[in-house]
């Protein structure tokens, strides 16, 4: 099984006032502690040409039609909220989306979880109370992210294949985007998922 890391899924709007955050914090380093950022989210919506996955800070949210694909092909590693889906007040559906108005959304709650070595990433300290580790981005990731598949000097994300759950979706302890699976790759290219970039990962 290949696995793979996005990059960059577009960003089509921001995160609305309606949106609420698990506010709880380590009394130590303030990190938050629920690995879910958002109790609730309102995501306001720019434009949409019909991208079914999109980035917002700190969440990763799916249309209905990628949301029900995803569940009939039975993967693991995450679950579904429904968010609130707004409108900017210059919104417009353009001429690529696949229907008129926008779909339900929800966030993907990523609850696989494996480990890998330093790479794209590297661990600056521990809070000795909550064991949230800080992270800075190394050069050699800062070349890696750039949206090229075939940049040289790339390297690629790396995940200790002992530690992986066979999650289709998973993070790791890093902060990068979540490493995904083939399976789930090819989901993405049979309802072509647009504005989708990706590279592939390394077992080690
Ligand atoms: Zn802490």
């Amino acid at each position: 099984m290949k696995i793979y890391t996005s990059l960059f899924p577009p960003i089509k709007g921001e995160i609305g006032k309606q949106s609420e955050i698990n506010k709880e914090s380590c009394d130590k380093c303030e990190h938050l502690l629920n690995t879910n950022r958002y109790k609730k989210i309102e995501y306001v919506f720019d434009d949409w040409n019909g991208e079914d996955l999109i980035k917002g800070v700190s969440c990763l949210i799916v249309s209905q039609r990628l949301k029900e694909r995803i569940i009939s092909e039975e993967m693991k590693g995450f679950s579904f909220k429904e968010i609130i889906v707004s409108k900017g007040d210059y919104f417009k559906t353009k001429k690529g989306a696949y229907q008129v108005g926008l779909p339900k959304f929800y966030e993907i709650q990523i609850e696989g979880r494996a480990k890998g070595p330093e790479g794209w990433f590297i661990k600056l300290s521990e809070c000795s109370y909550c064991k949230n580790t800080k992270w800075k981005v190394s050069p050699l990731g800062r070349k890696s992210m750039v949206k090229s598949h075939r940049s040289n000097e790339a390297i690629p994300r790396a995940v200790y294949k002992n530690t992986w759950n066979s999650d289709d979706i998973f993070k790791l302890e890093d902060p990068g985007d979540p490493i995904f699976t083939e399976r789930f790759l090819n989901i993405l290219i049979d309802l072509k998922v647009k504005n989708f970039d990706y590279k592939e990962a390394q077992w080690v």
